[in-house]
Parts: C-alpha cells; sequence; structure tokens
C-alpha cells in the first residue's frame, strides 16, 4: 500500500478531476495535476502548485513528466474511453503501485480493473444511487461502505422509541444495528450503547446490508 503522504498524480481535470485533486491539495497532499488541453492547465494553474500539459496516452509524454516515480496515480478521463483505457494500460505497464480509475459505466469498470486498475469508482452513479436513496423516503443520509454494507441517517421508527435500544431485539428482527444517536434537542452524535432510550425528535445511525436498512426504515 502507498503511504498517505505519498504525492498524488491526477490525470483528467475535468469536474471530477479537478474536485478530486483541489481536495487533496487542501489537505496537503503533493500533487501533479495532468491534462492534454492547455486551456484546462492554463485555468488550474493558479489554483495548484504543479499543473502540466500532456496527453496521457503518450507513453514519451507520460515519461516526462516523471509519472514512474508516483506511487498513486488517478484516471480522471471518464468520457473518453479510448483515452482512460490507454492511459490505465501504460500506468499499468510502467508498475504504478495504486492506480485508482473513475468509470461511466459497468463495462468501462470492467475493462479498467482487467487491464490493471487498482480501484475503479463510479461518481455518477454512486452519488445518483445515494440521492435516490435520500429523495425516495426518510433518510436524511445514506454512505455504502462496501457493495454489501450501508451506514443510514434516519429518524427511530416507533417500534423502537421508548424501550433501551437492548431490549428491543432490533438486529435479531431486522438485522440492523443503532450505532450512534443525536439525542432530541443536541447538536452532536454520541455512541448508541443497550441502555440508550430513544425519543421520536432524536436522529439515528444504523448500519447493515442495504436491503435490511430500507426494508427498516420503510417500517417507520
Ligand atoms: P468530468 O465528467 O469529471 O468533467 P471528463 O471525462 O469529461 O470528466 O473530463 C476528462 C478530462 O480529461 C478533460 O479535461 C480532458 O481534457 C482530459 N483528457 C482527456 N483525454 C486526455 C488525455 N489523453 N490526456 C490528458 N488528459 C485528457
Amino acid at each position: 500500500m502507498a503511504s498517505h503522504k505519498d504525492p498524488v498524480a491526477v490525470i483528467g481535470l475535468g469536474r471530477f478531476g479537478t474536485a478530486l485533486a483541489l481536495e487533496l491539495a487542501r489537505g496537503g497532499t503533493e500533487v501533479l495535476a495532468v491534462d492534454n488541453r492547455p486551456d484546462i492547465v492554463q485555468r488550474l494553474s493558479g489554483q495548484l502548485g504543479q499543473v502540466v500539459i500532456a496527453d496521457s496516452t503518450d507513453l514519451d509524454a507520460l515519461t516526462e513528466i516523471g509519472i514512474a516515480d508516483f506511487s498513486r496515480v488517478v484516471v480522471a478521463i471518464g468520457n473518453d474511453l479510448e483515452a482512460s483505457i490507454l492511459t490505465t494500460a501504460l500506468l499499468s505497464e510502467l508498475e504504478i503501485r495504486d492506480i485508482w480509475a473513475k468509470a461511466i459505466n459497468r463495462q468501462q469498470a470492467t475493462i479498467l480493473s482487467r487491464i490493471g486498475a487498482h480501484h475503479v469508482v463510479f461518481p455518477e452513479q454512486d452519488m445518483g444511487e445515494r440521492i435516490a436513496h435520500l429523495v425516495a423516503g426518510r433518510l436524511l443520509d445514506w454512505v455504502e461502505l462496501d457493495p454489501q454494507w450501508v451506514f443510514a441517517k434516519t429518524k427511530p421508527p416507533k417500534e423502537i422509541v421508548g424501550v433501551p435500544l437492548g431490549d428491543t431485539g432490533l438486529r435479531k428482527k431486522h438485522h440492523v444495528t443503532v450505532v450512534s444517536v443525536k439525542p432530541e434537542n443536541t447538536t452532536t452524535y454520541t455512541h448508541a450503547d443497550y441502555d440508550t432510550v430513544l425519543t421520536y425528535g432524536a436522529e439515528i445511525v444504523i448500519a447493515g446490508r442495504p436491503d435490511d436498512v430500507e426494508r427498516f426504515v420503510d417500517v417507520q
């Protein structure tokens, strides 16, 4: 694994790549930002330390910007499938230790994994799914840690109000766990315990498999 202090190269400075590069830099990570469009590089050069023009589908260009020295590289090219594939393949050939690639659909994700991306992310799809849960119902927030494990913020359903959590049989019955609670009229979360008693005005964070969490939230 690369260390969290290692510099990161971000290739492709569209909306996703730009936001990623700026956030990494803001958090103190050294960033090399790369795009083949001079206007884009120009626009960002005031905001990031190192922004360079290079065509990442060209091995010589990649070598020239010193990409082989990076242990972490993000391919933030989504829409140009050919460029995203060629770039990822070259990085893999250069044996970059940690290659992250953005995909805009599942086919692209599969190809990117096969040709050597170690992590594939789906920002549009992930965000779409997340927002769908919020728009659909009573969820206040939804974070997918893994395809089979989520954390959701919601209001407590009737059946667990007024009873110590340890006595609700929640995990057996609904296969979810209340992990945190923001009691009514307070502004911060705290741990949920067996003896925590919820009121309707509280907010809770529950953890579980997506189907179980959805079903539990619909119970309300
Ligand atoms: P978003 O949806 O996040 O805006 P895009 O896929 O539209 O992402 O943006 C990709 C970025 O990658 C663009 O700024 C584009 O200029 C850049 N790009 C595309 N091909 C290459 C390439 N071969 N080398 C370097 N940058 C590239």
